[in-house]
């Protein structure tokens, strides 16, 4: 973990800024925005790595930004916080606008992933070094650490113990207390639980979202984890190609996707095209009951996909209906924890997931013939070609 000293603290003699007092809670502020991005550009030579990229961010949210490998993430971020200068746009935060401040003295500050405490300095040493920096007394200073490690939930005894004697877990949570030492207006993350194995990962998704909750800062965080992503934040931006596909609340992204980009982004989903030439609306693979397609508003003249996520499809029994069926043959079945997987081969080859709860569980021999349903209530339309 790093940071980028944010830069006001440099100039401002003036102490410790946080109050101490307890945070709102975020239910009962009024947001407004924080951070302003408007047509943000970014070209390597020929190369265009963020297009014409606009985005508001509440005060106090917590933006998650995912996408795949090469879509722009570190580029936004490394823009956001000065790191690079942009090919045209704006950057305004609060009422200021920043695109052209110098790194190190934008009120933001950066949780890299990798770990940049001094190692040989204890603890508080390492949490109080902006303060000290800042001018900010001896007394002053350890009676902030010493909050601060209550904040990021770690022994007030830590104080004195040396940062190389912590474990890996305990360093991202000294250094997120040095980074609130700072007291930024926004702290950007850039995938700082990466790094750590499984439980401790998972553990410090939650402690990061309590952690937000309590101290009221905007949180923007860049993760390849969409789990994290969905953990976490109020709302997920999804970058594509150097801009944003969807930005909105988890929930909404994963039940209404946009694009098929973002549908196969958000997790597991069964995808089926609508068919050309068909006198109705019809879709490959499952069949649609034409006066139920009608009462349930689908318009004929519909081009794209018509989705259902695997907890939405069920495998029926003899007799049982659903809005839209198709026979086919199990083909495999997993074990999920507390849930089951089975993959479904429909005529055309393409194979459905259906995710049923363990209770749910169906005994079937190798080459069983089921019949798949969803209603459409349950299920999304996509609109692309
Ligand atoms: P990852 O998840 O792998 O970190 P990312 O979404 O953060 O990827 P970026 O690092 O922002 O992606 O890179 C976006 C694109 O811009 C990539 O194609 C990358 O090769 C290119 N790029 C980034 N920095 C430079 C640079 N300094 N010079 C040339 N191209 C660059």
């Amino acid at each position: 973990m790093n940071l980028v000293t944010p830069a006001r603290l440099l100039d401002e003699k003036a102490g410790v800024s946080h109050s101490g007092a307890p945070p709102v809670p975020r239910a009962m502020t009024q947001t407004q925005p924080i951070l302003r991005i408007v047509d943000l550009k970014k070209t390597f030579d020929e190369f265009t790595a963020l297009d014409s990229v606009n985005l508001t961010v509440d005060d106090g949210e917590f933006l998650a930004i995912v996408g795949p490998s090469g879509s722009g993430k570190t580029t936004l971020i490394r823009l956001l916080v000065g790191m690079e200068e942009p090919t045209s746009g704006e950057i305004w935060l609060k009422d200021r606008r920043i695109d052209d401040v110098p790194a190190n003295r934008r009120p933001t500050c950066m949780v890299f992933q990798s770990l940049a405490l001094f190692p040989h300095r204890s603890v508080g040493e390492n949490i109080e070094f902006p303060l000290k920096i800042r001018g900010v007394d001896a007394a002053q200073r350890r009676a902030r650490a010493l909050e601060l490690l209550d904040v990021v939930r770690l022994p007030q005894h830590y104080y004195d113990k040396r940062s190389q004697q912590c474990s890996g877990g305990e360093r991202q949570r000294v250094a997120l207390a040095r980074a609130l030492a700072f007291d930024p207006e926004i702290l950007f993350f850039d995938e700082p639980l990466s790094a750590l194995d499984f439980r401790l990962r998972k553990m410090l998704e939650k402690e990061l979202k309590d952690l937000h909750q309590r101290t009221g800062k905007t949180f923007i965080y860049i993760t390849h984890s969409l789990e994290e992503a969905m953990v976490m934040s109020d709302r997920i931006a999804i970058m594509k190609s150097g801009g944003f596909e969807q930005i909105g609340p988890a929930e909404e992204i994963y039940a209404k996707p946009k694009s098929r980009f973002v549908a196969e982004f958000m997790g597991e989903v069964n995808l089926f095209h609508t068919r050309d030439g068909a006198a109705s609306i019809a879709f490959e693979d499952v069949s649609i009951d034409p006066a139920v397609a009608k009462a349930r508003g689908l318009s004929p003249e519909f081009k794209g996909y018509l989705m259902a996520r695997p907890e939405s499809v069920r495998l029926l029994a003899a007799g049982e209906v659903a809005d839209a069926t198709a026979d086919g043959v199990i083909e495999s079945e997993y074990l999920l924890g507390s849930r089951m997987q089975y993959l479904v081969r429909l005529a055309s080859g393409y194979k459905v997931t259906v995710e049923l709860s363990r209770e749910n569980r169906v005994s079937w021999e190798p080459g069983a013939r089921t019949r798949i349903g969803f209603d459409l209530d349950r299920a999304h339309l996509i609109q692309e070609a």
